[in-house]
């Protein structure tokens, strides 16, 4: 190798330094300048920070309080805003000061919880990055947040979906009977703001379009008006519905509904929509092996990736597409445990044994209690899916009671079929235990049988 070759490498090397480092220097500029993050950091973010500090459902008023306390703590402006049917405060978080206003609002069905944990994590993180992160400070600057969390503090107390009076308030927006509707109707009079965010659950067994995925997040951008004709406001919330499912896509992929649009002018999220600010629905589902704080991150990570989209210009250029090609939610595919070709043994006034599948669901209960089970469906139902299923070929399901009927609880008997048993002896259970117990969605026993 002579001198010259030599220091052409050399010059060679040193452009290749030169290129590579003023790349790395553009791409730290840009992501200065940015400064978004991903939904993968919400996700991460909101691993390590989040306050909320147990499983929604098992939330109660004085927690929300706990929770409101800490958020004050930060700085974040709190004040009670009115009171429930049964005299329970009502809050109002507030956060930013600029011109475009947002108003969200959770839990007007008490047993509908997600939500409220989520907006706690939401301000607690809006209000530690406020001069940590540019596009945080940007938000500040740009909106005016404000939220009531848990607007039904009653039914939310019975863990139940209607307040005190027993009137669904979701369904009072025009009758204005119960003091949460009119408070929610006034807060939105107050601030007259540009966008809505109306925050519930739905039953775990929905589905996405034609599968059995569970539907774990389902979107609607509310249209509030008869006739279904577009207008600016609502191609931008499907626009923003847009920006969160391909954020939520990254983590629930196939688990995306798109909630039903019908029109209801007593639903409040029609009528705020109706009355000036475009309300976007999100409805959190269920996904089978993750618990509720997972939920709550999801919620986390859309409501943080819409309000980013609104101050970095994500939303005007999303794609509504995105939206629109979302399947419908659908519901009726679902059930939460299926026994497959069991022998049913009906023992008690008529006896008769059939081959049959059981389908049982649960009902919607706290975390913190044993929810009630009971028979759903009997019969062929090879065309539907369950969350867990059991293949019951080789066993006899005898209900205790002797009939399985729907809607009876779902405690059943498992009898291995080569065991040859007199059903119609009395307390043959007794003298000739079960393989196995199901009860209330448990094994009671036997489960290593089925469960590998
Ligand atoms: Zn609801």
């Amino acid at each position: 190798m002579n001198l010259i070759e030599t220091s052409n490498r050399l010059i060679l090397s040193e452009m290749k330094f030169l290129i590579l480092t003023s790349s790395a220097f553009l791409i730290l500029l840009m992501s200065q300048i940015t400064d978004a993050q991903t939904p993968k950091e919400f996700a991460e973010v909101w691993e390590k920070t989040h306050i909320s500090a147990k499983f929604p459902s098992n939330v109660r008023h004085l927690d929300v309080k706990r929770y409101l306390k800490k958020l004050e703590k930060l700085g974040v402006k709190v004040e009670e805003v009115g009171r429930s049917y049964g005299n329970r405060e009502i809050f109002q978080v507030e956060w930013g000061k600029g011109r475009t206003r947002v108003f969200m609002w959770s839990q007007m069905h008490g047993d509908e919880p997600t939500a409220t944990s989520a907006l706690m994590d939401m301000f607690a993180f809006l209000e530690t990055n406020r001069t940590k992160k540019k596009w945080v400070k940007k938000l500040e600057e740009t909106l005016t947040i404000r939220a009531v969390p848990m607007l039904n503090p009653d039914g939310a107390e019975l863990f139940q979906r209607r307040n005190l009076q027993y009137i669904d308030i979701n369904r009072d927006a025009r009758a204005l009977e119960t003091p949460e509707g009119n408070l929610l109707k006034r807060l939105r009079e107050e601030f007259e703001p540009d966008f809505g965010f109306n925050l519930h659950n739905q039953q775990e067994l929905t589905t996405v379009g034609k599968t059995s995925n569970q539907a774990t997040i389902s979107l609607l951008a509310v249209s509030g008006r008869e006739n279904g004709e577009s207008y600016p406001g609502l191609e931008r919330n499907k626009r923003i519905c847009g920006v969160m499912i391909k954020a939520l896509n990254q983590f629930i992929k196939g688990n995306i509904g798109r909630y039903d649009d019908s029109y209801n002018p007593r639903a409040f999220g029609d009528m705020i929509s109706a009355w000036g600010t475009p309300v976007i629905l999100v409805e959190t589902g269920g996904l089978h092996g993750k618990d509720e704080m997972f939920l709550i991150k999801l919620n986390f990570i859309a409501f943080l990736t819409a309000l980013q989209s609104m101050v970095d210009g994500t939303q005007e250029k999303a794609d509504e597409e995105i939206y629109e090609n979302l399947p419908f939610n659908s519901s009726g595919r679902l059930y939460n445990y299926m026994f497959r070709d069991a022998t049913v043994v009906n023992y008690g006034e008529n006896y008769e044994e059939f081959v049959a599948d059981v389908a049982v669901n649960r009902e919607r209960r706290r975390q913190e209690t044993l929810a009630p089970t009971y028979v759903r469906e009997i019969g062929d139902l090879s065309v539907y899916k369950a969350l867990e299923e059991y293949d019951m070929l080789n066993y006899y399901l005898v209900p205790p009671n002797g009939q399985l009927r729907l809607g009876s609880s779902s405690k059943f008997l498992f009898y291995k079929k080569t065991r040859k048993i007199d059903w119609t002896e009395e307390n043959f259970a007794e003298k000739h235990p079960p393989d196995a117990v199901f009860s209330k969605g448990i094994w009671i026993k036997g489960k290593e049988l089925f469960v590998k």
